[in-house]
């Protein structure tokens, strides 16, 4: 009697999981048609997060040339923070480098394969494949959840580097000053090193 309760239960779970599923995935596919653009828009509208955000990989791309480590970062307004690292002389110094070989010509520095921008690309890619695919194969096939979570997984990881390159980083850094870099500290915990930069002010000339 209980084998017959148990498989009755296993089989109203898989039921409701096979109609809960693809009501979840759509939900998702909805919120990041939304949040994707919102965040790819917030890029394209403040230039000088670009910009710390080219240096903020190419100075990530310099300490991982130099060291043994595997770090990460923000970039915000103001400044960039690399995490996984507590030494601001050593970040301090690597932004300079960085700025200088952006400014030099190495401009694949401001993209870096771990990068935000992949996951943001690659939700949106899944959004309009599994919307797509819904009205084509039906919203509860699950020919259209895998399909769209594996050609999303290709397509995110091809496409993010040049959205990097034309979206989230701008790699003319020139007129971006490094100024100091800060350890952050919480508790005992180092969070990593945040490197303040600030904008020069626009020179206007007439010629
Ligand atoms: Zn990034």
């Amino acid at each position: 009697m209980i084998v017959i309760y148990f498989l009755l239960l296993v089989f109203f779970l898989s039921f409701v999981g096979f109609l809960i599923l693809p009501i979840g995935f759509l939900g998702l596919a909805l919120t990041s048609l939304v949040d994707a653009p919102m965040q790819l828009y917030y890029m394209i509208a403040h230039p000088e997060v670009r910009k710390n955000h080219a240096l903020e990989h190419a100075t990530i791309h310099v300490l991982e040339q130099e060291l043994p480590v595997k770090l990460s970062g923000i970039s915000y307004p103001n400044g960039f923070l690399v995490q996984g690292i507590g030494d601001p002389f050593i970040v301090a110094q690597a932004a300079e480098v960085a700025k200088q070989r952006l400014l030099n010509g190495e401009h694949n520095l401001a993209v870096h394969p771990r990068c935000g921008t992949t996951s943001v690309v690659t939700s949106l890619v899944f959004a309009i494949l599994f919307i797509v695919f819904s009205i084509i194969f039906g919203l509860f096939s699950w020919i259209n959840l895998i399909l769209s979570l594996i050609l999303a997984s290709l397509l995110g990881s091809v496409l993010s580097p040049i959205v990097q390159k034309y979206i989230t980083t701008d790699w003319h850094v020139q007129d971006i000053e490094l100024l100091q870099a800060e350890p952050i500290i919480r508790g005992w915990s180092s969070q990593g090193v945040f490197v303040h930069t600030k904008r020069s002010d626009v020179k206007w000339s007439i010629s």
